[in-house]
């Protein structure tokens, strides 16, 4: 397909927006970006698409997510105040209340809502990754899929590493060009030492990218340098040994091998000085999650720190069971106030940069993009492009979003599903899940 999409503004992020610009695309790829005119000059057996007023940039990056516990929106709300809590209602909703054609749909609404907010790439950890992988496809998303791993028990370690081998192989089989496997060590309080040792040196050799929940709450905290605490007592009931490490989380994951192959870690929030120096030393990636954090109570990571010391920093919304909303634009702007309440001025363009994870529109860089309207009462007047997205608009404003060159979203419409059947399967898992 030849397109030529213009708009009011370009914002390329990886360069300065262009008024009256315009994106030209070919199959999967962007072939120019520039002023409207110029463009079209150079192309001109393209079709042109003119939005108007509005904003095309970059596909938005969600980098932490879980799209299978989208049929969990607003279910814990009662749970909030106790993690360990809250952690045991949604698994055993999970594998007593859904069956397995329950999570693909939860999973699939999940990536619906995702590219209706302009995203078109995301990093998806689930436990049923087969059905995330199915999902994410169904509706055209790009994204990297972890197969989560469980094990608290050294005495299981092999056991639970050769099922994660097997499930791995399983999704390798249907990678695609838009469609990556990789592994997950779920937390330090559920998987034990020895798992995280096979894991890593599995990821290591096989190149696979390894995503992880890494120093997120106050439990995980106690748990991991004083042995004590809900996780630890969780545990203990269980008859599982565990010997606190008695460091942080951070040194912790870098003594067993996790930091050596430049893991994505989700949340980081009890990080010390020493730990942010590890992490930029390891070349360890975060994925932010800020109003997960907040919601939960875990508190807040030290986002303008991570960006002073050059860590890659992605936006992750985390479930919508602790959100309540898939919306990086939103994300973007609540990490970007909180850092500035907090102390650390973080501006409109570096949140942008992280909301796209540093992608940009250029030539040949991949065609994945989103167009922003600017007819919202809330979002006039607009003097500057990027202070109108991060701190005027969401991803309710999207009105057309491309993935590879394929349109997945365009003004009101998902492309490749039906939404109204999912629509009516989310309400009948939800009445089951409540009753
Ligand atoms: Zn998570």
């Amino acid at each position: 397909m030849t397109t030529i999409y213009s708009a009011r503004w370009v914002v390329p992020v990886t360069a300065a927006p262009i008024e009256d610009g315009a994106v030209a695309v070919e199959g999967q790829r962007i072939v120019g970006v520039g002023p409207h005119a110029e463009i079209v000059a150079r192309f001109p057996e393209f079709k042109v698409e003119s939005f108007g007023d509005a904003i095309i940039l970059p596909g938005l990056v969600n980098i932490h997510t879980h799209l299978e516990l989208t049929a969990m929106r607003g279910y814990l709300e009662n749970e909030e105040t106790d993690f360990f809590a809250w952690l045991r209602k949604l698994t055993r909703a999970r594998l007593e209340l859904m069956t397995p054609d329950d999570i693909r749909v939860s999973a699939t609404w999940g990536a619906c809502e995702a590219v209706r907010a302009g995203i078109t790439c995301v990093g998806d950890a689930s436990d049923s990754a087969m059905m995330s992988m199915q999902a994410l496809r169904d509706v055209g998303l790009r994204g990297v899929v972890y197969q989560e791993s469980f094990g608290p028990d050294a005495r299981l370690a092999q056991e639970n590493f050769e099922k994660l081998k097997t499930k791995v192989q399983e999704l390798r089989a249907v990678e695609s060009d838009v469609l990556r496997a990789g592994v997950s060590p779920h937390a330090p309080y559920t998987v034990c030492g020895p798992q995280l040792e096979l894991i890593a040196d599995f990821a290591r050799a096989e190149g696979l990218p390894l995503m992880m929940h890494a120093a997120e709450s106050a439990a995980e905290e106690a748990f991991v340098r004083e042995g004590c605490g809900a996780f630890a007592e969780g545990l203990a009931r269980r008859a599982i040994e565990w010997n606190a490490p008695r460091v942080s989380t951070i040194q912790y994951l870098k003594q067993v091998g996790v930091l050596d192959v430049q893991p994505l870690l989700a949340h980081c929030i009890r990080v010390d000085d020493r730990d942010i120096e590890t992490l930029r030393d390891t070349g360890a990636k975060i994925a932010h999650c800020p109003k997960s954090n907040a919601k939960l109570g875990h508190g807040r990571a030290p986002f303008a720190r991570f960006l002073e010391a050059g860590i890659a920093v992605g936006f992750g919304s985390d479930s919508v069971a602790s959100n309540n909303t898939c919306d990086i634009l939103e994300e973007a702007r609540f990490a970007t106030l909180m850092a500035r309440a907090g102390g650390g001025f973080v501006p409109g363009a570096d949140a942008l940069r992280v909301a796209t994870f540093g992608r940009g529109l250029s030539e040949g860089a991949l065609a994945d993009l989103a167009v922003v309207s600017l007819i919202g009462v809330h979002q006039l007047p607009s003097y500057d492009p990027i202070a109108t997205l991060i701190f005027a608009s969401s991803g309710r404003d999207v009105i057309l979003t491309v993935v590879a060159g394929r349109e997945v979203y365009r003004n009101g419409h998902v492309s490749n599903v039906d939404e109204d059947r999912l629509r009516a399967r989310m309400l009948e898992i939800s009445h089951r899940l409540h009753g």
